[in-house]
């Protein structure tokens, strides 16, 4: 049996992932030759791509590299640490954070608790803290679960997709270092966003990113993972059950040797055309400048945000790649249509995927005025064509007033 050749369309991706990925990106991808993975320019590309992740990151960390896959491959190699048995406390305020909870209550049970419920174990070891959808996990409600519970991991989210929230991460890190706590963080969605070094969070052992949000290399390339030496200790003394996803031995294809930099040696077999599109998506974030590409974002953000309030939406998000909103009274109820609609014209916007069901739209890469106006508009008339009832005119002349002064 055999297809058509697939042909999928150029949509607008404007959710919170995955981002319009650059054509000078693709262009690496689709203008490299084939070679193996141990040969000289491949290898170089990946120890340069190494050197310019720790610049990403703003670490010192040698354990810093690329786990071949998406956002939860990396999840998946700094999670690979907890064992059946260790005591975690996992903060919980949307989607992501509640699926990182899972992949955790799975690795610290015991064969008799995965056994009673194996796609959904609840070990009594792993303590899930929720914050309510739409809310920011905060210093406090750290502090007083580290002091309660004194667990051998806490995990976070730094930015919840799901809901569109920042949460503390330097509260995170203070009740961490007063507690004797190792933390381990979700980075995928503010890293190559927001302006941070990890090396500023030193109670934070581990770090995980993602290729398609603010790396922007979707061409299935890699999920940025940092370890601080401390972290990797424990993995050499208590072993991983994992030899794909093993913090210290996927280190080893990245030249990670003996806790030093050194001569890479096989783990798996890398692809030229990913590590050649990966090192040119680091080269745009590095060009663009992590501080500058920090402001455009909030900038951007913030011209999208009032137009949509414009409209009549309520924003109840604060990440700047991102707004979560809710619809106007008269349209409530109707945001997996309206989205549904927007989606069939290759408009890609999302919905919350758990409950309260509201509408991300989002600007991943879409850092320029004209960006911004096409997303705006394109909403603007989804939403009349529903019902809604604002001034188009008056919502695209004022977003522009806003780009000009
Ligand atoms: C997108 C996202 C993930 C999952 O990333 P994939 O690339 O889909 O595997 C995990 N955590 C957060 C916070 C995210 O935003």
């Amino acid at each position: 049996m055999t297809f058509p050749m697939l042909v999928i369309p150029d949509t607008l991706a404007a959710g919170p992932g995955p981002g319009n990925t650059d054509p000078r990106v693709l262009e690496r991808l689709y203008l490299t030759g084939v070679a193996d993975h141990m040969q000289k320019d491949v290898i170089r590309g990946m120890m340069e791509a190494k050197a310019m992740l720790r610049e990403v990151f703003g670490t010192k960390n040698v354990h810093t590299f690329g786990v071949a896959g998406t956002g939860f491959s990396g999840l998946d190699c700094i999670l690979s640490m907890i064992h059946p048995g260790d005591n975690v406390v996992v903060f919980v305020n949307g989607t992501f954070s509640g699926i990182d909870g899972l992949t955790i209550r799975m690795k610290a049970s015991t064969e008799e608790e995965l056994a009673s419920d194996s796609l959904n174990p609840k070990p009594a070891n792993v303590k899930i803290v929720e914050v309510p959808h739409g809310q920011s996990v905060t210093g406090e409600i750290i502090e007083k679960a580290l002091a309660e519970h004194k667990p051998m991991w806490a995990f976070m989210a730094h930015w919840e997709t799901g809901s569109g929230r920042i949460n503390d991460i330097q509260g995170f890190n203070d009740a961490c270092q007063k507690h004797g706590v190792m933390g381990m963080v979700d980075a995928v969605s503010s890293l190559g966003i927001e302006y941070f070094d990890i090396d500023d969070y030193p109670a934070v052992v581990a770090w995980s990113s993602c290729p398609q949000k603010g790396i922007l290399c979707l061409p299935l390339t890699y999920a940025p993972v940092s370890f601080r030496d401390e972290a990797i200790e424990v993995v050499k003394k208590r072993g991983c059950r994992t030899y794909g996803h093993h913090p210290v031995l996927e280190a080893r294809h990245w030249g990670i040797i003996n806790g030093k930099d050194g001569d890479p040696a096989y783990h798996r077999t890398h692809s030229c055309y990913s590590v050649a599109a990966f090192h040119e998506a680091l080269r745009i974030l590095l060009q663009h400048g992590r501080e500058q590409k920090a402001v455009d974002y909030a900038y951007h953000e913030k011209a999208l945000r009032l137009a949509v309030e414009a409209m009549g939406c309520e924003v109840t998000s604060n990440m700047t790649s991102l707004v979560v909103l809710n619809l106007p009274g008269k349209l409530a109820g109707l945001e997996k249509d309206l989205v549904a609609k927007c989606r069939e014209e290759n408009f890609g916007i999302w919905t919350t995927l758990s409950s309260p069901i509201q509408v991300r739209i989002g600007i991943l890469n879409q850092l320029n005025q004209e960006a911004i106006a096409d997303i705006a508009g394109r909403f603007a008339d989804a939403m009349l064509k529903m019902g809604a009832s604002f001034n188009k005119e008056e919502v695209m002349q004022e977003l522009a007033e806003y780009f000009s002064s």
